[in-house]
């Protein structure tokens, strides 16, 4: 994961710490290649520049106390800020006082979606919370398939029907089925489309409206870059979500969507995928991502 963004700051605080002692020019020189780094990793423009602002405020005060290890300090500095582009602190399932808790699933066709819904619903079983998915993508026939082949192999409860295509009765009549078996959770499974398309987006408004979702969770291809991030304004202008799950972080070497994901919408990453298995999910911290990048 972000192997060849962590690479590269690597070697660029490498270099400032052979020099030791550190000229504004140092710094000045150390930070256009971070600059560099950031946007090769396809991170945002205005956020690497806004980000490049606040480290290079941090890091004059620094060398003007002309502390021992100056590279050291350049590194926490970056790392405060890192953390704090990657959401600052830790965000987790806003769960509802009263159960279940309603999850709403969206997202692009190929996101992750559906595998990402079974991970959460495993996750959260383990948590000993009881959750139940439900199939709300109708117009894949395969989608209600493979939903039922993910829940008997995770040993979670799906709902579906292939009766009707309406989504609001089917999200309904899931969750109904969620109260009487006293689940903590139901996760519903929406429908996505090869791109954001005004039917796709009504449809998901109206089902929001109808549900009252606690969450409402964009499902994102990090491997996508900045193509994730606009497809995310786009699905936050239309549903208002309330955080990021940002999946195949496992083959992305770059790391530009989770870098900007949160600088962009102010929405909290809250899990990233790492796999296809199904126990591929981790919790996001923004902090600890920070560690990583920078090891
Ligand atoms: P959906 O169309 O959005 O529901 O997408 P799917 O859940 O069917 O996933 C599309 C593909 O991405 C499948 O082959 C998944 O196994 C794969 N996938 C999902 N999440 C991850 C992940 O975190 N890492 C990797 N490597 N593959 C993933």
């Amino acid at each position: 994961m972000f192997d060849e963004l962590s690479d590269k700051l690597g070697n660029v605080f490498a270099k400032l710490r052979g020099r030791g002692v550190l000229t504004d020019a140092d710094i000045k020189e150390g930070l256009r290649e971070v600059r560099r780094v950031l946007l090769e990793a396809d991170v945002n423009f205005s956020l690497t520049r806004e980000f490049l602002e606040r480290v290079e405020k941090k890091a004059v005060g620094v060398l003007q106390i002309k502390t021992i290890q100056p590279a050291q300090q350049l590194v926490k500095i970056v790392h405060d800020e890192l953390t704090a582009m990657l959401g600052e602190r830790r965000e987790g399932l806003k769960m509802s006082t009263v159960p279940p808790t309603i999850i709403m699933m969206v997202g692009l066709q190929g996101s992750g979606k559906t595998t990402t819904a079974g991970k959460l619903a495993r996750k959260l079983m383990l948590e000993n919370r009881s959750t139940r998915l439900v199939a709300a993508d109708v117009y894949r026939p395969a989608a209600i398939d493979q939903l039922e082949t993910l829940g008997k192999a995770l040993n979670v409860p799906v709902y579906a029907d292939r009766d009707t295509k309406d989504v609001v009765k089917i999200a309904k009549a899931g969750i109904d089925q969620g109260v009487r078996a006293r689940d903590r959770v139901v996760i519903i499974d929406t429908a996505g489309r090869l791109q954001i398309d005004a039917d796709m987006m009504d449809e998901l408004k109206k089902l929001k409206a109808a549900i009252k979702p606690d969450e409402i969770l964009f499902v994102a291809d990090g491997m996508t870059g900045q193509e994730a991030v606009k497809i995310a304004q786009g699905f936050d202008e239309a549903l208002n979500v309330t955080g990021v799950i940002l999946t195949k972080l496992d083959g992305d070497a770059r790391g530009g969507a989770a870098l900007s994901i949160y600088g962009v919408l102010k929405k909290p990453i809250k899990y990233i995928g790492v796999g296809e298995k199904p126990d591929a999910l981790e919790e996001f911290h923004p902090e600890r991502m920070a560690g990583r990048i920078l090891q």
